[in-house]
């Protein structure tokens, strides 16, 4: 099968490239199959290089230029072109150049993905509960700005992740966010069980008050835990399966 990519209409197709990659399109096996591009739940690092060479091509960058960074669900932004460190830990990637391309990664959590067409500057986020309740869509509009972004016209798409219909949680994830963000319309959703938390809500919370308008913001993407053909999912599937790698960049 060939590689497939989710793509957000408002990022500026003009002088961006981007996409949300589904798990098609690769020569992973198993669980993983077939298009994994994160090493960390153990993956053989040739074969995760093998589908990462894939989706360059595929999308049409240099492998070299890929941006890289470790999640550890936290709120730090690195700016390409700033030192960093080998064990470097960063949530987030902001560039004001062409020639690099940024990672994110998830496999429920929020691919975020930013960009703003007049100054030229992009960002990627993962953006898991902890990170959205901790700021890190909000740190990012920051470190673009510093960058010469205007938030009102920072465009922001979220990418394939856990639904309000699949993420379930407990009361402390409930007040974690009720304390971050308060009575926000539509972000607990009383599930069969237990309250089920719009973590889409919740961003577009985060970055309306960061000063993003609210028409720069998609947030309709497809659930991953809904979609096992299309997507890998953690809470379905957990550390066996793959890890998606949403990209963007400027040319
Ligand atoms: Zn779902």
């Amino acid at each position: 099968m060939a590689i497939r990519l989710h793509r957000s209409p408002v990022l500026p197709s003009e002088g961006f490239l981007h996409g949300f990659p589904e798990r098609t399109g690769g020569v992973s096996t198993g669980p993983r199959a077939s298009l994994n591009l994160g090493v960390s739940w153990g993956d053989d690092r040739a074969v995760v290089e093998a589908n990462r060479r894939r989706l360059a091509e595929h999308a049409g960058f240099e492998l070299d230029a890929l941006q890289i960074a470790r999640h550890v669900h936290g709120t730090d932004v690195w700016a390409v072109g700033e030192p960093l460190a080998a064990d470097a830990q960063f949530d987030g990637l902001v560039c004001d150049r062409a020639g690099a391309v940024l990672a994110a990664f998830a496999a429920d959590c929020i691919p975020i993905l930013f960009a703003e067409p007049d100054a030229r500057v992009c960002g990627a986020a993962h953006a898991g509960w902890r990170g959205t309740v901790a700021g890190i869509a909000r740190n990012v509009v920051a470190r673009m700005a510093a960058l010469g972004a205007r938030p009102d016209r920072i465009c922001v798409a979220l990418g394939p992740s856990i639904g309000p219909c699949c993420f379930e949680v407990g009361p402390e994830v409930v007040a974690a966010f009720r304390d971050a963000l308060g009575d926000v319309p539509g972000l607990v959703v009383a599930g069969p069980r237990r309250d089920h938390i719009d973590l889409r809500v919740a961003t577009r919370s985060v970055l309306e008050r960061a000063g993003v308008a609210p028409e720069h913001i998609d947030t309709a993407p497809p659930c991953t835990r809904c979609e096992p053909e299309r997507f890998f999912s953690y809470r379905r599937d957990g550390k066996d399966g793959g890890i998606h790698m949403a990209y963007i960049g400027m040319v």
